[in-house]
């Protein structure tokens, strides 16, 4: 389980996040929703350890992530996958070593051992035998896969994915879901994925948290989302594509 409790982020004079309270369901996806610059991607890094939050508390499988230090921290961050908005590869490395190189940082594996995990995970997001290609021989949809490998290299029980759908035609992006939701019962991981994308609400959202401002405005099903008469969600969730 994932808990954030009473979280508070400022950049400056900019308050990003604002008493973020909030407990992701164990084994489901779950989904943080919100217009663009409301604070999402701020709230991943929080959560993962990336930022340090101002205020407030997170906690994985209840023990207290926050206060922890950078050594501390490293047996909960090996359990932790997770997909960078734009996937963030490493434009000079072929896509096996942007996998194998997680497995350097953390593991203590042979060489082989970690081509071999990196040979299973492209195998898993149907990308066998692209080992040697550079992600810019690449299209969109195969990059977040290669992102979605690399997450899964160290078989993570919490899987974090920002953005997983943007930039992809509505079938690749339908893809992309199924993926993340087959890896998620696969793991039994607790998956957090940022999207604004209604498709993936509508497809995979069995718990949706909507962030608007900084504040989590609204938490809820998608059924629920649908009978919901808050204004600002309502407003968010007309104004999305579908
Ligand atoms: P979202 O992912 O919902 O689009 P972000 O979390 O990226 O929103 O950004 C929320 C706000 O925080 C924006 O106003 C953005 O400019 C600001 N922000 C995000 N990251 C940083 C940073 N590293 N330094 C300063 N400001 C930031
Ligand atoms: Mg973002």
């Amino acid at each position: 389980m994932i808990e954030v409790q009473n979280l508070d982020k400022s950049f400056g004079s900019n308050h990003v996040l604002k008493d973020i309270d909030v407990i992701f369901e164990p084994g489901k996806v779950n989904l943080i929703i919100g217009g663009s610059g409301s604070g999402k991607s701020t709230l991943l890094k929080c959560i993962v350890g990336l930022h340090e939050p101002d205020a407030g508390k997170v906690f994985f499988d209840k023990q207290d992530f926050t206060h922890l230090d950078f050594e501390e921290r490293i047996p909960i961050r090996r359990e932790i996958g997770m997909l960078f908005q734009n996937s963030a590869l490493f434009d000079s490395m072929t896509v096996e070593q942007n996998i194998t190189f997680t497995l350097d940082l953390f593991t203590e594996d042979s060489k082989q051992e970690k081509i071999d995990r990196a040979n299973f995970c492209l195998e898993r997001v149907n990308l066998a035998g692209k080992n040697q290609l550079y992600p810019a021989e690449l299209s969109g949809g195969m990059k977040k896969r290669v992102g979605i490998a690399r997450a899964i290299s160290m078989n993570p029980k919490y899987l974090f994915c920002d953005e997983p759908n943007s930039g992809l035609d509505p079938a690749t992006s339908i893809l992309i879901d199924e993926l993340i939701q087959d890896l998620t019962d696969e793991f039994k991981c607790t998956t957090v994925v940022v999207t604004h994308d209604m498709n993936s609400v509508m497809g995979i959202g069995q718990y949706i948290m909507f962030l608007h401002k900084g504040q989590k405005f609204w938490e809820g099903s998608n059924q629920d989302m649908m009978n919901s008469d808050v204004k600002e969600l309502n407003d968010f969730v007309f104004a999305s594509p579908l």
